[in-house]
């Protein structure tokens, strides 16, 4: 587990923004990436619980102490395997989920829900610059042609666990580029 004693040692830090003027030049994100020591020791706040709570808030039953542990260890290709095991994106879902996570945060009974999400985006930010995130071919195939309706990301995820499944799949997007709410809903910033 994360450190039994974390908890007592470490407040909770939350992302931290760019200036305002700053921001007006550009839509880019709003928010700073912190120093990977900051994400460990938000990692080092985790209890891991008994019973979870986090992990049956969130609606993916993302495996929420277990990538906590990983990123206080510091064994970031552990955390991503945790977190890939029930999460297609991670990259998003870690910006815009409302994070339920959090509020179902044991720690928040008492004081503040270790930053989840945070800690989920760090670790996916992680993957990427370390070219972790690679595209799976099926090892078996099941001789099976499966078209996927839209490719937002209810659509992506579909065509991605059905990949996994062996099928082959072809997405369908009815707009120029692929991505539906993810590209034509969702500001930059
Ligand atoms: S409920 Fe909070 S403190 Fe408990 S395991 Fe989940 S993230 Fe850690």
């Amino acid at each position: 587990m994360a450190d039994p004693n974390g908890f007592l040692k470490i407040e909770r830090e939350g992302l931290k923004s760019r200036s305002v003027t700053e921001r007006l030049k550009d839509y880019n994100e709003i928010y700073i990436r912190p120093d990977e020591d900051v994400i460990v020791n938000q990692a080092s706040r985790c209890m891991d619980c008994g019973v979870p709570f986090c992990n049956s808030g969130c609606p993916l039953g993302n495996l929420i102490p277990d990538f906590n542990d990983a990123v206080y260890q510091q064994d970031w290709h552990k955390a991503f395997l945790f977190l890939s095991e029930t999460n297609n994106f991670p990259e998003f879902t870690g910006r815009i989920c409302p994070a339920p996570c959090e509020a179902a945060c044991v720690l928040g009974i008492h004081t503040s829900p270790v930053t989840i999400e945070n800690i989920e985006k760090q670790i996916i930010e992680h993957a990427f610059a370390q070219g972790w995130v690679q595209a799976n071919n099926c090892r078996v195939e099941s001789g099976k042609n499966i078209a996927v309706i839209g490719s937002g990301p209810a659509g992506l995820a579909a065509a991605e666990q059905l990949n996994k499944a062996g099928h082959r799949i072809t997405v369908f997007e009815r707009n120029e580029k692929p991505g539906g709410l993810l590209r034509y809903g969702i500001p930059d910033f």
